[in-house]
This record gives C-alpha cells, structure tokens and sequence, in this order.
C-alpha cells in the first residue's frame, strides 16, 4: 500500500495524530535546547561526518581490523551477505549452545532482517526487553520509531495489553505500575535467558570492542547474566577509533533525546569468564547503496531518529505508515535502495523543507537524496496516467511565458470570484485540510511593472 494510504488510516485518529505530533515535537524541542547548550555543536557535526565519510571510503580496510581485533579479544566473528545468512548464523549459534530462550535489546538490524519469526519458527523464545519494543512485540506489531518504539501506541492502551497479556490490575495508564510490572516480568526473562543477543551502536575498528547505548539498561542485564552474547551490527556500524566515541555519544544523545548522555553507554570486548561472545557483521544490502554515489552518505547514519522527531510528515503520519524497518526521512532513503517498487512513494512523502538535513547529527543530505530518489522513480517506475499528462502541461505552460500569463490570469481571477464549495471540491487533494487564499489581483510581474513605473514617475 503507498504511503498516502496508509497514512490516511493513521489520520482517521485525529486525537491519536495530535499527540502523535504533539509528543515528537517536544523531543525534538528537548534536542534543540540540548544542541544549543553545546558550544562548537557545528564543528561536532562536521567532524562526525567527515569521520564516517572517511570510514565509508576505507570500509574494508576498517572492516578486516576490526575483525582481527574482536579475534584476538576472543570474540567469535561472522559475516552475513544478507538477511537470510543472519538469521542462520544466530540460529546455528543458539543450536550450539542449545539455547532456548534469549533475550533481545533493541536492534533495528534484526528487525529488518526478521529474525524474531525466524527463531520462534524453530521453537526459541525470543524476548524483546527494551520496554518500547516489548509493548511493540506483545501487540504483535513492528516499532514505529527506531527510538521510540511505542510511540504510537498510549498508555491506556498499554494498560490494556499488560492486563491481557502479563495479568496486570487495571491501572488507568499508571506509568510507574506499568513500569513496575513490566520489570517484574522482564527480570524473570533475564533470569532464564540462555542467550542475549544486542544491537551495536558503535564497533572500534582498532580495538574490536564496541558499545551498546540504552536507557533502560537491558543489553547490560542481558549480555551479563546469560552465558552467551550476541552482538549484530551492520557493516556501517565501524568507526576507525576508540577516540571517536567521544564525539559520536554526544551526537547521538542530545539528537535522539536531549540527554547530554544516554543513560549507559556499554562496552563491550571480550567475553567474561566462562561465557562465549559472537559478532555477526551483516551487509544485507549495504554494500550496493554505497556503490550509489547519491546516496552513499545515508550509511552516516547513527540512528538518533531526529529527523523522524522532526518531519512534519512523519509526525502526522505515524511510523507505520512507511511499511518499512526505519521509517520517516532517513527510512525514505534507505528503503527504496532494497526494493524500489515497493517503497517507490517513499520519496515523495517529504514537504522537502530541510528540516531533517538541519537535524541530522552526521550532516546527511537528506532531502536532497530524496528529491534525487524522486527522479530515478519517476524514470523507472510507471507512474498514474493523470499525474504525467499533469506534469505534461505544467512543463509546458512554465516553459511559454504567454502560456503562464494566461493560466496565472485564470486562476487569479478562479481564486477569487469562484465559489469555495467549487474550489476545495474533491479534485483538489490540498483543499481537504486547507483553505486556499484568496488569489491576488496581479501577477507579481504586474505588480513590480507597476512600482518600477510609479517610482519613475
Ligand atoms: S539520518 Fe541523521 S537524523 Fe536521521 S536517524 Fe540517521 S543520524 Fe539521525
């Protein structure tokens, strides 16, 4: 289903849209008084993509060194093609161990690569444990925000699904009982947890560790009672050094939430005593959207979600509504690079007004790699018959200034003297929110013609 559509469901709920919206735009004011509290947050940002642009251009160089480092480390190293060898390699692994039940910290890469459906189809347990992702995973849906999880769902409703699901009393949304009861529930998962499986945020090429940011502490709990940890990280996740991290953290903090640090900030090395540590380094699909010269600067990405917090679209829109693992800005571009078709109407689900370039940590182009996704769509893939003999007639009437004064003079005069029934009819997608203004007199042209020659005389 397009974007459009799906969005219009979301929409239906139009008091769900409002603290939808209401509720992103305070995270993302929270960022800006974070950012604007730092002196130089420019130049951290300039350093921040200058450092992911010089791994991207020595990938496997960086790559190799971290594998020989995690090995040395006794870290156990695996390396996907795609999404399919993933789920294998951490299936083999559970089997080894003969795991049966693991619990999971936030990792958007194990969600594009399904491996939760993967694993229960073979008999495991798989417990998601960020409390975000555990609402997501018992109402049997997909995150809608990479950080925000939950974020379009209320805590009346998580009232409810508590009650069903871990036989919770009714609460009327108490955040702090639902809190209580869902660490209630999860300590006994971590308890019996036979495997932990993490997300990366960031792999140090020269010294095969790597750190696993959370506010909840789950990746810790998990990763150090169970007696295997596996960590799954896209091959974008390296940075070249130890000293980098500095910078990313502080990124990455203050763009997803506003905090000058995430709550922990974990690393990782080598496995404790007695317990085995695994890295599977997965490419599914990276590789090709870095030989797109356009679009290779969206590997960048540290997964923060402000231009998720921020996108006007997005806000009003809801996660879902993309049908993809990252949705919103970002999402947009990343999707179409796997399947074009599918996400085709991605792209166009953006006002275009920057607003995700100007948040982005890393300085990622991102409304401009969408108006650059927009023209390879256009050209590859069948667009509505009214939309092209649309745009047919606007090239047509933009390129004859004859033509455009004329049809300026019609829809001048049509803003003004028709009635408003006529003008915000069904045709007019725009005219369903808004109302149009009333058209002006004068073209600009005439208008400025007139004040050259009142000035003069
Ligand atoms: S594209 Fe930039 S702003 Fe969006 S999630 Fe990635 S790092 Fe954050």
């Amino acid at each position: 289903m397009s974007h459009s559509k799906l969005a219009s469901i979301f929409n239906k709920d139009e008091k769900r849209v409002d603290w939808h919206d209401k509720a992103l735009w305070f995270v993302r004011h929270k960022r800006d008084l974070s950012v604007h509290n730092v002196q130089g947050w420019e130049e951290l940002r300039n350093l921040g993509h200058g450092i992911k642009a010089h791994m991207l251009s020595n990938l496997d160089n960086y790559l190799i060194q971290f594998e020989e480092n995690a090995k040395k480390n006794g870290v156990e190293v695996h390396w996907a093609a795609n999404a399919e060898e993933h789920n294998k390699i951490v299936l083999q692994i559970l089997k080894d161990n003969n795991a049966k039940k693991i619990v999971k910290s936030k990792s958007m890469l194990t969600e594009e690569c399904h491996l939760n459906p993967a694993l229960e189809a073979d008999g495991i347990e798989v417990i998601d444990t960020d409390l975000g992702e555990r609402i997501v995973q018992l109402a049997k849906e997909t995150p809608s925000h990479i950080v925000l999880p939950a974020i379009h769902k209320n805590r009346h409703e998580v009232d409810e699904l508590f009650q069903e699901h871990l036989g919770t009393k009714p609460c009327d949304g108490d955040p702090q009982y639902l809190t209580g009861e869902a660490r209630k529930h999860l300590r006994t998962k971590f308890i019996q947890a036979d495997a932990a499986l993490t997300g990366v945020n960031f792999a140090v090429a020269e010294t095969g560790g790597f750190v696993v940011c959370t506010n909840e502490g789950n990746a810790d709990m998990g990763a150090h009672l169970a007696p295997v940890h596996i960590a799954c990280m896209g091959v974008e996740k390296i940075i070249p050094k130890q000293e980098h991290l500095g910078l990313f953290l502080r990124l990455l903090a203050r763009s997803a939430t506003g905090q000058p640090i995430t709550t922990y900030s974990s690393h990782f090395k080598k496995p404790r005593k007695g317990a085995k540590m695994h890295i599977v380094i997965v490419d599914n699909g990276r590789s090709e959207q870095l030989s797109r010269p356009d679009f290779r600067a969206s590997l960048h990405c540290i997964r923060c979600g402000a231009c998720m917090n921020t996108c006007p679209i997005y806000r009003r829109s809801g996660g879902h509504s993309y049908d993809a693992t990252i949705p919103g800005p970002i999402g947009s571009i990343l999707s179409p690079g796997k399947d074009l078709k599918k996400h085709s109407t991605l792209p166009f689900a953006s006002t275009l007004c920057g607003s995700c370039s100007d948040v982005c940590p890393v300085k990622i182009d991102i409304h401009t790699q969408l108006y650059k996704w927009r023209q390879i769509i256009t050209k590859e893939t069948p667009q509505p018959f009214v939309k092209k003999q649309a745009m047919k007639a606007m090239g047509s009437i933009f390129a004859h200034p004859n033509r455009f004064e004329t049809v300026g003079k019609i829809a001048r005069w049509s803003l003004r003297n028709l009635p408003q029934a006529m003008i915000n009819s069904k045709p007019n997608a725009w005219g369903k929110a808004r109302d149009l203004p009333l058209g002006p007199e004068k073209s600009f042209d005439q208008w400025f013609k007139d004040r050259e020659n009142e000035k003069k005389s």
